[in-house]
């Protein structure tokens, strides 16, 4: 399995503002790596940060988690920061769980919250 130095971004509708300042608070951290994102988040993260290079895939709804979760398989992401909406049912609920299963099957570390996303960049490696 490669060893790459990507981090995955996704949030929900209602946690893209969330996640949109915490790379803005980071974005020197997120700045060493390569970033994969979903394609709203991608585009909300690229208006907020330009100087962050950013891959956008499909809309979550549309694919981009389950792209996102075959990137997973295949050995090309190093962790994922998934800022997840627990009090909106999803149209997409069963491929917000495929992702989450591949970061486990895989032991690709995933966080979901803001805290959880703090100590998850804290610890990457350095690069
Ligand atoms: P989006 O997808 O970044 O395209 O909104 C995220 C999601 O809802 O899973």
């Amino acid at each position: 399995m490669s060893t790459t130095r990507t981090v995955a971004l996704i949030a929900h509708d209602q946690k893209k503002d969330d996640l949109v300042a915490f790379v803005r608070e980071h974005e020197a951290a997120f700045a060493k790596y390569e970033l994969v994102a979903t394609g709203t988040t991608g585009s909300r993260v690229s208006e907020a940060c330009p100087g962050l290079s950013i891959t956008r895939k499909k809309s979550g709804p549309l694919g981009g988690d389950q792209q996102i979760g075959a990137m997973i398989a295949e050995g090309q992401i190093e962790a994922v920061v998934f800022f997840v909406d627990p009090l909106t049912p999803m149209p997409h609920d069963v491929d917000v769980k495929a992702l989450m299963r591949l970061a486990i099957v895989y032991d690709i570390p995933i966080a979901l919250n803001r805290r959880s996303a703090s100590m998850l960049l804290a610890s990457l490696p350095r690069v």
